[in-house]
C-alpha cells in the first residue's frame, strides 16, 4: 500500500514551476556565466562574493551577498573560485553543513595534487556533500551558446541525492549529465580538460613519421636517382608529384592500419580459445584508436583527389603532352588508340573515385551526431563491411596503376622497390588473412568466442 502511495507521489506531475534558488561563490567569469544561464533557466540566484557591490557584469536579476549570509538562501551552493583559496571556506563550515557544494574547479596541470579537487573540498568541509561538475564546460561556451560540442557535464559525488539535485539542474540548463560515480572519480574528471587530443597522439606520430619516411624514399628515388643518372633535374617533383605518391600511400596503409588491430584480435582469441583475456596493452590502445587513423587517411585520400584534379594544370605535364604530339608529328605518325590501356586507365580511375566515395561514408558515419542516430547493426555494417569494401577497391586501385609496371626492372631504383609496391604490403596482408578468417571453418568456432563459448572453460559446471 505505502509502496503504491509513494510511486501515485513519484508520478504525480509538479504543478509548481517554481525553482529553488541557487548560489554561486565567486563573481568571476564563470560564476557569472552560469549564473545568468542559471536566472534564463528560471532559477533565483544569489552570489556570494567578498564584495557585495553590485557591478554591470553581474546578471541583473541576481542578489549579491556575504557568503554566509547567501548560503542561508540556497541548498546548493556552486563554488566557482579556485582551489587555491579554497581554506577561506573553513570559517563558514558551520553555514555550509548539509548544504550541496558543486566544485567546478580545474587545475593548470594532470594530476597537480595528489586528490582531487573535489576530494580536498570534502575533506575541508566534511558536514557538506560536495558533488563535482560543471568542469568540463567552458565560460564562454555558456555565455555564447556554443554549447553543442561540450552537452556533456560529467558529475561524481558519494551522495545520490546530492547528485540528483545537481543533474537535475544540468538538465535544465539543456545539458547532458553524466553519472561518474563517487567522488573518486573527480581525478579523472579534472584531468579531461587537461588532455590534448589523447586518442590523436598515436596515429598523428605514426603518420607523421611514415609520412617522412615516404617522403624522402621517393626524393631519393625520383629526384636524386633521376639527377645522378639520368641527369634530369626534376627537383619541382616536391611541390605536387612527390606530395602525390605519399598521399594515396599513406591513405592505403593507414586504411589497412584501420583493420589489422581486427585481425591480430580474431587472430589472438582464436589461438585462446576465449574472448575473456584481455588483450596485450598495445592492441588495446591500437584499437582505441581506429577512428582517429581512419579520419587522418581520409584526410589523404582527399589531399591526393585534390593534386589528382590540378594535373592537368601542371607545366612538366602539359609539356610532356605536347612532347608527344610533336613526336607523333615530326614521324608523321599517328599513334592508334590502344584498347587495354585505355580499359586499365579508366577502370583505375572508376576504382579510386569508388573507394574515395566510400572512405567519404566511413567518414561521416564516424561523427558523434551520424552515430548516434544509426543502431550497432547498421554502424557495424558501414564500419566493417563497407570499410573492408573500401580497402579492397582503393588496393585494387593502385594494383591497377601498377600493372605490368611493378614487374619491370625500371620500377627498381637503386634495386629499391617502388613506393606503390611498399604501400601494398599490409593491405594486402589485411585482405588476405580476413580472407582465409571469412572460411565456415574459421569463421563459426570465432563466432562462437564472441558468443562466449570457451574452449577451456575456467569455470565448468
Ligand atoms: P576568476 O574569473 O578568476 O574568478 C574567481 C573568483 O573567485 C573571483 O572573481 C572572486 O570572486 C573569487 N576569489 C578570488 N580570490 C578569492 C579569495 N582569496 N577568497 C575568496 N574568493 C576569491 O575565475 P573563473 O574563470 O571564474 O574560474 C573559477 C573556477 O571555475 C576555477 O576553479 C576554474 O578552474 C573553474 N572553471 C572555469 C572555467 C572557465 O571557463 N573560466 C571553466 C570550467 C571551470 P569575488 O570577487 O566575487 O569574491
Amino acid at each position: 500500500m505505502n509502496k503504491n502511495s509513494s510511486n501515485i507521489m513519484a508520478l504525480t506531475p509538479n504543478t509548481s514551476n517554481k525553482r529553488e534558488t541557487v548560489c554561486i561563490y565567486g563573481t568571476g567569469d564563470f560564476g557569472r556565466a552560469l549564473g545568468h544561464k542559471l536566472i534564463q533557466s528560471g532559477y533565483p540566484v544569489v552570489y556570494g562574493s567578498r564584495s557585495t557591490q553590485i557591478s554591470n557584469l553581474i546578471p541583473k536579476d541576481a542578489e549579491v551577498l556575504g557568503h554566509a549570509e547567501a548560503a542561508q538562501k540556497a541548498a546548493i551552493i556552486i563554488i566557482a573560485i579556485q582551489r587555491q583559496h579554497y581554506n577561506f571556506l573553513t570559517p563558514l563550515a558551520e553555514v555550509l553543513r548539509g548544504k550541496v557544494l558543486v566544485d567546478i574547479s580545474n587545475n593548470l596541470k594532470l594530476n597537480q595534487y595528489p586528490e582531487s579537487n573535489a576530494e580536498y573540498l570534502a575533506q575541508l568541509l566534511p558536514g557538506s556533500k560536495v558533488v563535482k561538475a560543471f568542469n568540463t564546460v567552458s565560460a564562454w561556451a555558456l555565455q555564447s551558446g556554443t554549447l553543442d560540442a561540450s552537452r556533456q557535464v560529467f558529475v561524481c559525488g558519494d551522495d545520490v541525492e546530492a547528485k540528483q539535485m545537481v543533474m537535475n539542474i544540468v538538465r535544465a540548463l539543456g545539458l547532458t549529465p553524466v553519472d561518474k560515480g563517487s567522488l573518486l572519480a573527480a581525478q579523472e574528471i579534472e584531468n579531461y580538460p587537461l588532455q590534448l587530443f589523447p586518442m590523436w597522439k598515436f596515429p598523428m606520430f605514426l603518420s607523421l613519421g611514415l609520412t617522412a619516411f615516404f617522403f624522402f624514399y621517393c626524393l631519393a628515388l625520383d629526384v636524386i636517382y633521376t639527377y645522378i643518372y639520368e641527369n634530369n633535374n626534376f627537383s619541382f617533383f616536391i611541390a605536387i608529384t612527390i606530395p602525390n605518391r605519399v598521399c594515396p600511400v599513406m591513405a592505403l596503409i593507414l586504411l589497412a592500419l584501420v583493420y589489422l588491430p581486427g585481425i591480430f584480435a580474431a587472430i589472438i582469441q582464436l589461438y585462446r580459445g576465449t574472448k575473456y583475456h584481455r588483450f596485450p596493452d598495445w592492441l588495446d590502445k591500437w584499437m582505441l584508436c581506429r577512428k582517429q587513423l581512419g579520419l587522418i587517411a581520409l584526410a589523404f585520400a582527399s589531399l591526393h583527389a585534390v593534386f589528382t584534379l590540378v594535373t592537368p594544370l601542371r607545366a612538366f605535364v602539359r609539356w610532356r603532352i605536347s612532347k608527344g604530339i610533336i613526336a607523333q608529328v615530326l614521324s608523321n605518325k599517328t599513334e592508334p588508340l590502344n584498347n587495354t590501356n585505355a580499359w586499365l586507365s579508366d577502370s583505375y580511375l572508376a576504382l579510386g573515385i569508388l573507394g574515395y566515395f566510400l572512405f567519404v561514408l566511413l567518414g561521416i558515419t564516424s561523427l558523434p551526431s551520424v552515430s548516434n542516430n544509426v543502431n550497432w547493426r547498421e554502424f557495424r555494417f558501414v564500419q566493417s563491411k563497407l570499410g573492408y569494401l573500401a580497402l579492397i577497391l582503393c588496393t585494387a586501385h593502385t594494383l591497377v596503376y601498377g600493372g605490368k609496371w611493378f614487374l619491370s626492372p625500371s620500377a627498381y631504383k637503386w634495386y629499391l622497390p617502388n613506393i606503390y609496391i611498399l604501400s601494398l604490403i599490409v593491405p594486402c596482408a589485411v585482405l588476405v588473412v580476413k580472407f582465409v578468417l571469412i572460411f565456415p571453418c574459421v569463421d563459426k568456432p570465432l563466432t562462437q568466442i564472441r558468443q562466449g563459448w570457451e574452449r577451456n572453460p575456467k569455470y565448468s559446471e
